[in-house]
């Protein structure tokens, strides 16, 4: 079925009442990114997440994945809080950071857990589409291993993939979710976006941990999103006193990028901070109980990690913050000495080593 613009018109009509701010149309050729992808799984700088490489070329080709797919149909949703001080909300997260004992979490992690409200959204789009233009087959994907979610939404208009590899905007930044249908109806294509990274290395320099190795190119093995949600073991030592105080995924790289001077607020509340998640002391997040975690994090991505990984992580930036002279650190890390988990206890007694020699 060929379908012609005023389709892709009314679609993004439905979207944005349903809180996506910009539609997109790819095609389903994207075999110039299998190499791109082959060597980023060969240098294994996927780390654990060995899902990335499970789907190999199917990831590259959408009709494959899904038979009968001709288009995909990205959409883009701006994320920030409601209350976010569009002025200097850059300089606020950056003097969070400089607070040792405060437990830093990813702003996108602060509310809902984005999978449900997207996929749920994702959901209802294709229903509207299809009430008006009848039945179509249709799959919607979120931040799902199988789409190779960034070279779409790049292809489609939804920004250039930056320098440190996430796709940003020059009206929107880069501070927002991505999600895909994949569907069996011919859209007319959207054109991408020119490129403005220009000379700008600002997110390659700023990364704690040098994850970034070459412009384009994250070692996710390096990167403090990865080793504090996805990794499950012990977190390398050399890179534990470059965590600092993050202990939920990391944005300095989106932080430091001048192009979120113009990033969006959510049309949903269901971002806004919970309460708990943001201004928090590290060593209250590290008395939660199992119960209490999964008390205060039901329906937040956080949910996912599970207790252990939350206080492994809390532990690390706990000793940065013994380190840099934080009182109360060393009490706090204390108490869980004789946790059961030995990846715990292991994690606090190292912790406990970085109190400075007096
Ligand atoms: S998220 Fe943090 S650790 Fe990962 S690449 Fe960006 S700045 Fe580096
Ligand atoms: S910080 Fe600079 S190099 Fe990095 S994504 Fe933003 S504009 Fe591009």
């Amino acid at each position: 079925m060929i379908v012609s613009h005023p389709l892709v018109a009314r679609i993004q009509a439905l979207a944005r009442e349903l809180g996506f701010s910009q539609i997109g149309i790819a095609g389903v050729d994207l075999s110039s990114a299998e190499e791109g992808l082959m060597q980023w799984l060969a240098h294994g700088f996927h780390g654990e997440m060995k899902y990335m490489a499970t789907h190999g070329t199917r990831r590259a080709r959408p009709a494959e994945l899904v038979p009968g797919t001709v288009s995909v149909i990205t959409a883009r949703m701006d994320y920030l809080p409601r209350d976010t001080p569009l002025d200097d909300w850059q300089t606020v997260e950056f003097d969070r950071l400089a607070r040792p004992g405060e437990a830093i979490v990813s702003v996108y992690a602060r509310g809902r857990d984005y999978h449900k409200v997207l996929r749920a959204r994702l959901a209802r789009l294709a229903e509207r589409i299809a009430e008006e233009v009848g039945p179509f087959g249709h799959r919607a994907f979120t931040d799902s291993a199988p789409v190779l979610e960034a070279e779409l939404a790049s292809r489609s208009g939804q920004g250039w993939r930056g320098k440190h590899t996430l796709v940003l905007d020059r009206s929107a930044g880069s501070m927002f979710f991505l999600g895909e249908i994949y569907v069996d109806m011919a859209l007319p294509e959207s054109e991408p976006v020119t490129a403005h990274c220009g000379s700008c290395s600002a997110c390659i320099d700023v990364c704690p941990t040098k994850a970034i190795v070459a412009p384009y190119r994250l070692d996710a093995r390096r990167c403090i999103s990865y080793l504090t949600i996805e990794h499950g073991g012990p977190i390398p030592l050399e890179l534990r006193p470059l965590m600092g105080n993050r202990i939920y995924g990391c944005d300095d790289c989106q932080l430091i990028c001048p192009w979120n001077k113009f990033a969006k607020k959510s049309a949903l509340p269901d971002f806004d901070a919970r309460e708990g998640l943001t201004g928090q002391a590290l060593a209250a997040l590290f008395a939660w109980s199992e119960e209490d975690f999964l008390r205060f994090t039901e329906g937040s991505p956080i949910r996912r990690i599970g207790h252990e990984r939350w206080l492994r992580n809390i532990a690390v930036a706990l000793g940065n913050a013994l380190r840099a002279g934080e009182s109360g650190a060393a009490e706090a890390l204390a108490t869980r000495a004789s946790h059961p988990s030995e990846l715990v206890r292991e994690h606090v007694a190292w912790a406990l080593a970085q109190r400075p020699e007096r």
